[in-house]
């Protein structure tokens, strides 16, 4: 049953793109909504023009409040966005009764779609956009919607039961979670993120545990053998294992082949040489995504093919350009250790590894363990000499002014050590892009345009 808002006074904090989705969603069932944004009401506009919102926004609020101003009466409930945090003051003022929740919350409360809900702290967007993608070849309708783009807000309501959604869910959004249920719940890996915002490791790891505590006792609640924090918590859903056969997995590599046990049986699925993407990121993300397909009861060969022909995130391990026998790779999106770590454990080409941008409080000593085949490191921004001083001694680090520096001299480098030599320049910055970027985005595009710059010539990318 669809919740009942019709003649009800509705809150809804944060006025970007979610708030916008949540808004629309109360309206259209008969709320009276006010969103309100501390930002001054010009900030907010601009915010609007620059994410297309300018048509969508003027349908999803009754009144706002904006610049700091809050209204006299208190709401029925609150809906918050994922940058809102719930210790805001105005929020601790209002008296308990009234109901605070998180816009995937209120999405969640209108889906009559099932919910696979992924979290983690790498590989969250890759492996919601894969079991999509798994599904839709199996005939049936699914969206990836959540942290990664779309709110679930903006289209639960119209999606039909057969529908699945696949849904990316970040910490923040966890941390107001009430009656979210989702059918399938995961956690990809745990790794030290968003030190920033949170007190300690385990204060994040806390927020991650709301998934194996919410998913639906007659759902699955998935994850990584490798993963002993989210192995141990309590859930009332069975659990079911991806990651080493010797661990427990159900879901694992043998013989370079992806396999999963069905009744005591190893039934091979695909070779490794067969998937699109070959990664070893993106080989745990397929068989957490083959792990979801098979508790939703996917059939084999549909899975197989979606393996086959998917083509992966743009700003992830992406080939963008070549300059002769030197490859660009835009990891734009690594911007933890964790991740820079994941993409570079293994690597089989000689790398010239371009790093840094503003911190989120991590220690950058786990990197030297992956130098492997980094044969220069190019440092920028903020976090630049902090890396500098994490792998002096161990491999060459030059400090860049600015990634179009950056790249023009790991590109040197490469063509010094061993010219005409197959090699990568990558942009795997284990760092946020605020310093010198207006997101993560936008630096992954700087790096292409530097490239090009120096004579690279652009591939043919598909992706997001
Ligand atoms: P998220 O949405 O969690 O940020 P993405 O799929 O956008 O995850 O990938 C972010 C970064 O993490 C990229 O650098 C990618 O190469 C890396 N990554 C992807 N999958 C994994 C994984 N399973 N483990 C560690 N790192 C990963």
């Amino acid at each position: 049953m669809k919740p009942d808002v019709k003649g009800q006074t509705w809150w809804v904090i944060g006025l970007a793109r979610s708030g916008c989705a949540a808004g629309v969603l109360l309206r259209h069932h008969g709320a009276r909504v006010i969103g309100i944004d501390d930002n001054e009401i010009e900030m907010v506009h601009r915010r609007w023009e620059r994410e297309g919102l300018s048509l969508l926004a003027p349908r999803a609020f009754d009144e706002l409040a904006t610049g700091g101003t809050w209204p006299q009466d208190h709401p029925h409930a609150v809906v918050i966005s994922p940058g809102v945090p719930p210790t805001h003051p105005q929020l601790l003022a209002l008296p308990s009764s009234v109901e605070v929740i998180g816009e995937m919350e209120l999405g969640a409360s209108f889906c009559r779609a099932d919910l696979v809900a992924i979290t983690g702290t790498n590989g969250k967007s890759t492996t919601t956009e894969l079991i999509a993608h798994l599904i839709r070849k199996s005939g049936l309708r699914a969206e990836a919607l959540g942290n990664l783009g779309t709110p679930l807000s903006q289209i639960a309501d119209d999606l039909p039961a057969k529908a699945v959604v696949s849904l990316e869910v970040s910490s923040f959004q966890l941390e107001t979670v009430k009656n979210f249920s989702p059918m399938v719940g995961m956690v990809l890996n745990l790794a030290p993120d968003h030190l920033d915002r949170y007190p300690d490791l385990e204060a994040y790891f806390r927020a991650k545990q709301v998934m194996a505590q919410r998913t639906a006792a007659h759902g699955h609640f998935i994850t990584w053998t490798e993963c002993p924090e989210a192995r141990s918590w309590e859930t009332s859903a069975p659990k079911f294992l991806f990651g080493e056969k010797d661990h427990g997995a159900q879901v694992f590599y043998e013989n370079e082949i992806l396999c999963f046990v069905i009744e005591g049986q190893t039934v091979p699925l695909l070779p490794i040489r067969e998937f699109a993407l070959q990664s070893p990121p993106n080989l745990l993300n397929a068989l957490a995504a083959v792990a979801a397909g098979l508790v939703l009861g996917l059939d084999e060969k549909s899975m197989a093919q979606g393996l086959r022909d998917f083509p992966g995130l743009a700003h992830r391990q992406q080939w963008v350009a070549s300059l002769g026998n030197i490859r660009y790779i835009n990891d734009t999106k690594a911007t933890n250790v964790h991740a820079v770590c994941a993409g570079l454990d293994g690597y089989n080409r000689p790398v010239a590894l371009i790093a840094g941008g503003s911190g989120k409080g991590e220690s950058y000593e786990p990197l030297k363990k992956v130098m492997g085949s980094v044969v220069q490191v190019v440092t920028i921004g903020e976090e630049g000499p902090a890396i500098g001083k994490a792998l002096e001694g161990l491999v060459p680090v030059k400090a860049a002014k600015n990634l179009d520096e950056a790249v023009k001299l790991a590109t040197l480098s490469l063509q010094e050590a061993k010219p005409g030599a197959d090699a990568d320049v990558m942009l795997s910055p284990a760092c946020a892009s605020f310093d010198m970027f207006a997101s993560y985005r936008h630096r992954g595009e700087a790096f292409l345009e530097s490239a090009l710059k120096l004579g690279a010539q652009a591939r043919e990318v598909s992706g997001e």
